[in-house]
C-alpha cells in the first residue's frame, strides 16, 4: 500500500518503519476474520484492515478525528491478525505509531488522560501498588461494584520455604510488577519446580517493571529507561554465570524479547538487548528445553482447561507448546474452541474499555467451561486476574497447578 506521508508530520525512524509496514499490506482482509473486536462490533473500522486504512489516512492527511482515535483505541493489541496475515504485516508496530499520532492530533478527554496517567504512575511500581491494594481491600465494601471486583484477594497461599539444595545451575527469575504484589505464589511455585531440576533461581537486585505497561500506554521514554536498567542488571548476572532469564508472565517475556525494537539500530542498548535476547525465555519455553522426566503428576491431578494468552500464542508464537508440556507431565489438558481469541484482559484494556473487555471474558469463560477442565490454567498474570474475577472454576498459572500436583503426589524434590 503506497503511502504519501503528509509534510506536516515530523519525519522519524518510527514513521519510516510505519511506511514500510503499510507497503506490505495487500488489503486481502484475511485478518479481519480472526479479529475479536471485528467479531463483536461487525464494523470494518473495528478490524485490522480498517484500522490500517485509518492509520494510512492519518499519515497522509496529518489529521485525525475523535472517531479514528476511538476505532484505534478499541484495538486490543492481541496480534491475532498478525498470526493470520499471509504478508507478514507487523500490525502492532504500526498501531503504536498510529495511536501516538491520533492522541496528538485528537487528544483524549481529560478523564481518560488522567486514568492513563494514574495507571502509568502506579501499576509498574510494586512499592506504590502494594499499599494501594492493602487500602483498597480494607475499604472494598465502600468501593463501586465494578471496582470492587478488580481488587484481588491478599496473596495468602502457603509459601513453602525452600530447603538449600545442591543446585548446580542458576537462572535469573524475573519478578514483575503487578505479579510481585498480588500473586507471589507463581514465582514461589516456579522456584520449587526449578529446584527439582537442580536449578537455583536468582533475583536481580534493582530490577524494574519490564516496561510493557508504559509502552502500551504510549510512554515509550519510560519503557526505554526501564529496559536499560533491566538490561544492565541482567547482563551482569549472565556474565556471572546465570544461564537464562526466566519469565513467568508471557506479556513480560514478549516485551523483554522485543527490547531491541525500543532502541535505534546500532545504538549501545540495541546491541545489549540483542545480546540479552537469546537468554530470555518464558517459563514454558525454558522447561521445554530441559529434561522434565522427574516432573510426573499423579493420576488424580485435576483436568485443565487451558487459556493461552495472546502474548504467548500470537506474540511469542508458542501456540500449543505449553499444552504439550503439561501433557508430558501427565495432565489431561482441554483446549477451548476459538482459542485464538483474546479474553479481553489485554494489559490495561479491561480498565480503559470495560464493556468490550467484559463481553470477551464472558465468551472466553463459556468456552473454557465447555472444554470441561476441572480447573482453568493460563500463563499471564493479566489474563489470570481478569478471568478469576468471574470464573466459577479456580483459575491459576499453570506452573502453580503443576507445583501443587507434584507436592500432593509427594514426588520429593531431588
Ligand atoms: S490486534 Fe487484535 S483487536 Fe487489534 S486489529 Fe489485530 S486482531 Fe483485531
Ligand atoms: S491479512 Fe495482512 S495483508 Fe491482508 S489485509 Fe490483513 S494485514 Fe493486510
Amino acid at each position: 500500500m503506497e503511502t504519501h506521508i503528509s509534510k506536516s508530520i515530523t519525519p522519524s525512524v518510527a514513521l519510516q518503519e510505519a511506511e514500510a509496514i503499510l507497503r506490505r499490506c495487500v488489503h486481502c482482509g484475511f485478518c479481519t476474520a480472526t479479529c475479536p473486536t471485528y467479531q463483536l462490533l461487525g464494523n470494518e473500522l473495528d478490524g485490522p484492515r480498517g484500522r490500517i486504512y485509518l492509520i494510512k489516512q492519518i499519515l497522509e492527511t496529518g489529521q485525525a478525528g475523535k472517531d479514528a482515535r476511538t476505532h484505534l483505541d478499541r484495538c486490543l493489541g492481541c496480534r491475532s491478525c498478525e498470526t493470520t496475515c499471509p504478508s507478514g504485516v507487523h500490525y502492532l508496530r504500526l498501531l503504536h505509531v498510529g495511536r501516538h499520532l491520533a492522541y496528538e492530533l485528537a487528544p483524549l478527554p481529560f478523564a481518560q488522560r488522567s486514568l492513563r496517567h494514574i495507571l502509568r504512575a502506579t501499576l509498574p511500581y510494586p512499592r506504590r501498588l502494594a499499599p494501594m491494594f492493602r487500602a483498597a481491600r480494607l475499604f472494598r465494601p465502600l468501593l463501586p461494584l465494578a471496582l470492587r471486583h478488580k481488587i484481588p484477594d491478599a496473596d495468602n497461599k502457603a509459601q513453602q520455604a525452600l530447603q538449600p539444595q545442591n543446585c548446580h545451575r542458576k537462572i535469573i527469575l524475573f519478578q514483575g510488577c503487578v505479579q510481585s504484589v498480588v500473586a507471589t505464589s507463581i514465582n514461589a511455585a516456579t522456584r520449587r519446580i526449578l529446584q527439582r531440576l537442580g536449578i537455583q533461581s536468582l533475583d536481580a537486585t534493582g530490577e524494574s517493571c519490564c516496561g510493557a505497561v508504559n509502552h502500551h500506554l504510549d510512554d515509550i521514554e519510560t519503557a526505554r529507561n526501564m529496559a536499560q536498567n533491566n538490561i544492565d542488571r541482567w547482563l551482569t548476572l549472565i556474565d556471572e554465570g546465570a544461564e537464562a532469564l526466566v519469565v513467568t508472565a508471557s506479556a513480560c517475556a514478549l516485551e523483554i524479547k522485543e527490547y531491541p525494537l525500543l532502541f535505534p539500530e546500532n545504538s549501545k542498548y540495541h546491541d545489549k538487548s540483542l545480546r540479552l535476547q537469546p537468554y530470555c525465555m518464558e517459563i514454558g519455553e525454558f522447561l521445554a528445553k530441559q529434561d522434565i522426566s522427574a516432573l510426573r503428576v499423579p493420576e488424580d491431578a485435576p483436568t485443565i482447561s487451558f487459556h493461552s494468552p495472546c502474548t504467548l500464542q500470537h506474540g511469542l508464537k508458542g501456540q500449543g507448546h505449553t499444552e504439550a508440556l503439561l501433557r508430558e507431565t501427565g495432565f489431561d489438558v482441554r483446549e477451548p474452541e476459538d482459542a485464538h481469541l483474546c479474553c479481553g484482559s489485554a494489559g490495561t484494556y479491561s480498565i480503559t474499555q470495560p464493556k468490550l473487555s467484559g463481553t470477551l471474558r464472558e465468551n472466553k469463560l463459556l468456552q473454557l467451561e465447555k472444554a470441561g477442565g476441572e480447573v482453568i490454567a493460563t500463563a499471564n498474570i493479566g489474563c489470570l486476574l481478569h478471568l478469576q474475577e468471574k470464573a466459577e472454576r479456580p483459575v491459576r498459572h499453570w506452573i502453580e497447578w503443576l507445583d501443587e500436583a507434584l507436592e500432593t503426589g509427594n514426588t520429593p524434590v531431588q
